[in-house]
């Protein structure tokens, strides 16, 4: 018996196989979920290819009604969301909570968002209507770094544009989505919402099955190909939400200990395992030297424990494969840099890293030029604008970046001409459900957020009428 189920047809079902959950704090099993089967995935896409037509009839604001209803849901689990999150995927309780929080918002906005529909003609010649209809059964694939957030993500603009949906959680982050399953159940008709985990081994199965009409991912760049591959057969739709390596430029006129305390936080909130992170900062030779001696300041301050444990502000990295990942650039960046503070692996159990600083080092080296998605900040030395403007555009990634200045104006000019979906001046991760996120370059395609990420959940379609003679 698995101590979380599937949700598949509007059942919560045992698995064909079982999966041991991992608590990155203790490296020790804290729960056993269940894990479908190739038959159980085909199960999930039936039912929600069998729901379909009839949640595409609902009317929108029963829709909307729904989706505050799985919000008040959430609120109303949230002290038992936050622990499990917490244990699942190591970040401090009140980060889970956070993203609880998050996870709500995120679903009462999506209730508030209309189908726009647009009359462009309508006179004595004719008629023409653009209307936007749903897609169909869509697939929502998501990484483990924000597992009940990015979850809500996918369920709420494609339920609200009137499609059904299979959502898989990343193999190391499966429970807070359960648990999402347990709430959705009693909430959506049968077959809307579907929920199945696996290890890692289900992704492609769903993107390659013909039955599903878009696929909404959130993940490595190197998974977002092989989906886009595996899409072209079928021509389906879809969002990629990939990876990045943001810069932060500080222009020469900031105040130093302020922007360091907001770098520092961009760069090791969720222990650095955020898409949007600073995951490199560009500092003014003028200041660099006093930049890195307060960012190592606040690094040498954090306290890094469990989770759970009262006054923790960075928890474990979330697996052990990601672990020996940063391990592996924590070394290399010891041979191309100065580590200031940090740098030592925790003598305990767990995936525990202290926040690190490394300076000294510069485009080229490993620890700028890729996405390390962990506690490790590059900080780099530049003297001249133009140059690191095209330093950090030099990056096949493009999903954030921000401009540190007491000037607005100069930081505003800087930022536009950062080649990045978003772009944040003196603030970094700036993020909501009203605004429109999408990645440029090796950093994905489409839109998540807004009236522009609903728009993507849907067909649009023409009606053109003739009138008169
Ligand atoms: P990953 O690509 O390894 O896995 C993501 C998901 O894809 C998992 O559910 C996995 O099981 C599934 N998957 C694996 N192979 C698949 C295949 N062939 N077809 C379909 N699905 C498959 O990514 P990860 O390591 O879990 O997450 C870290 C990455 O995600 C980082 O690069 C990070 O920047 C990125 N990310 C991006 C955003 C964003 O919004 N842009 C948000 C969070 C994380």
């Amino acid at each position: 018996m698995s101590d979380y189920k599937m949700l598949i047809g509007g059942q919560l079902v045992e698995g064909d196989h079982a999966m041991d959950v991992i608590n990155p704090a203790t490296e020790e099993v804290f729960a056993t979920v269940a894990r479908a089967s190739e038959r159980q995935a085909d199960e999930a896409i039936e039912a929600a290819a069998t729901a379909f037509p009839g949640w595409a009839e609902v009317p929108l604001a029963e829709r909307q009604t729904k989706v505050s209803q799985l919000a008040d849901a959430i609120v109303a689990n949230a002290d038992r969301l936050a622990r499990a999150l917490t244990q699942e995927q190591g970040k401090p309780l009140a980060e889970a909570q956070g993203e609880i929080a998050w996870a709500e918002g995120y679903l009462r906005h999506y209730a508030t968002l209309q189908i726009a529909e647009r009359t462009i003609q309508d006179d004595a010649d004719g008629l023409i209507r653009v209307r936007r209809k749903p897609l169909g059964v869509v697939a929502g694939i998501i990484a483990w770094n924000f597992p009940l957030l990015v979850a809500c993500w996918k369920i709420g603009p494609a339920v609200i544009a009137g499609n059904t949906i299979v959502l898989k959680p990343a193999p190391t982050t499966p429970v807070t989505a359960l648990m999402l399953g347990e709430l959705c159940r009693d909430i959506f008709p049968a077959g809307v919402v579907n929920i199945i985990t696996d290890a890692n081994d289900l992704g492609g199965y769903l993107t390659a099955d013909p039955r599903i009409a878009k696929v909404g991912f959130t993940g490595s760049t190197a998974t977002g190909k092989k989906i886009m591959a595996s899409a072209a057969d079928g021509l389906k739709r879809l969002t990629l939400e990939l990876g990045g390596n943001d810069p932060g430029i500080v222009l020469d006129d900031v105040d130093v200990r302020a922007t360091a305390q907001g770098i520092f936080n961009a760069a090791f909130l969720n222990c650095g395992q955020v898409c949007l992170a600073i995951k490199r900062a560009y500092v003014h030779d003028s200041i660099y030297d006093a930049m890195c001696d307060e960012l190592a300041r606040l690094a040498e301050a954090a306290v890094v424990d469990d989770g759970l444990a009262q006054g923790a502000q960075i928890g474990p990295i979330q697996n052990k494969a990601q672990y020996e990942k940063v391990k592996a650039f924590l070394e290399n960046a010891r041979r191309d840099g100065t580590i200031v503070a940090g740098g030592e692996i925790i003598d305990r159990a767990g995936y525990f890293l202290r926040p690190t600083i490394v300076r000294d080092v510069t485009d080229g080296d490993e620890i700028v030029d890729e996405e390390q998605f962990g506690p490790i900040l590059p900080v780099i030395r530049y003297s001249d604008i133009d140059d690191v403007v095209a330093r950090a555009n030099a990056s096949p990634y493009g999903l954030g970046a921000s401009v540190w200045s007491s000037d607005v104006e100069r930081g505003m000019s800087v930022a536009d001409r950062i080649e990045s979906g978003s772009v944040w001046v003196n603030q970094h991760v700036a993020i909501g459900p009203h605004i429109p996120m999408a990645g440029v370059k090796s950093s994905g395609l489409g839109v998540e957020q807004s009236e522009e990420g609903l728009a993507e959940y849907t067909q649009l379609s023409v009606i053109n009428v003739a009138r008169g003679g």
